[in-house]
């Protein structure tokens, strides 16, 4: 993963482009998620969300429209949508507050800076979808602290100390 502060032009908005935000710095980590949740909410086969904190979240240009969801966990989730367009560029979930987003790749105007790091909930995958042999896939979840980055988990850290809730 790339150092803090190299950012090979992370921005990304909505389709009608009312909302225009970039990422200050790489993410923590990229999922992509292959339950049927994501699936659903998507109307695709998986979504990519790269999870960073709030903070360096920038918004450059509009402001986004929260909408509360349920999730499988029951604790819900917050997408971020253009309200305008309507078209979803982050979700935060509710156990964490918005302290932690994840951020819709597919949003990025170049998406493909941020390939995913991890495969999630691949018990669920479409059976046509085949995995890269290099890249770690889970069945369900995983615990970060077993395939972050150290620099990633001290990040993490540092968020959780300013949100107890977090945990
Ligand atoms: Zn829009
Ligand atoms: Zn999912």
């Amino acid at each position: 993963m790339s150092a803090p502060g190299d950012n090979p032009s992370l921005q990304g908005g909505c389709t009608c482009r009312y909302v225009r935000y970039r990422l200050v710095s790489q993410p923590l980590f990229v999922h992509c998620c292959h339950c049927y949740w994501c699936q659903r909410e998507t109307g695709s086969a998986f979504v990519l969300n790269a999870l960073i904190e709030a903070d360096r979240v920038q918004m450059l240009e509009g402001a986004v429209a929260g909408v509360d969801i349920p999730t499988q966990s029951g604790k819900g989730q917050k997408v971020s949508r253009c309200p305008k367009c309507a078209i979803a560029v982050w979700s935060n979930y509710s156990g964490a507050g918005d302290v932690m987003r994840f951020v819709r790749v597919g949003t990025l105007d170049e998406p493909w800076r941020l390939p995913p790091n991890i495969h999630i909930f691949t018990a669920s995958k479409q059976p046509w979808v085949t995995l890269p042999a290099d890249v770690p896939a889970v069945a369900e979840y995983y615990r970060a602290s077993e395939l972050w980055p150290a620099e990633s988990l001290e990040r993490r850290a540092a968020l959780m100390a300013k949100s107890p809730r977090q945990r």
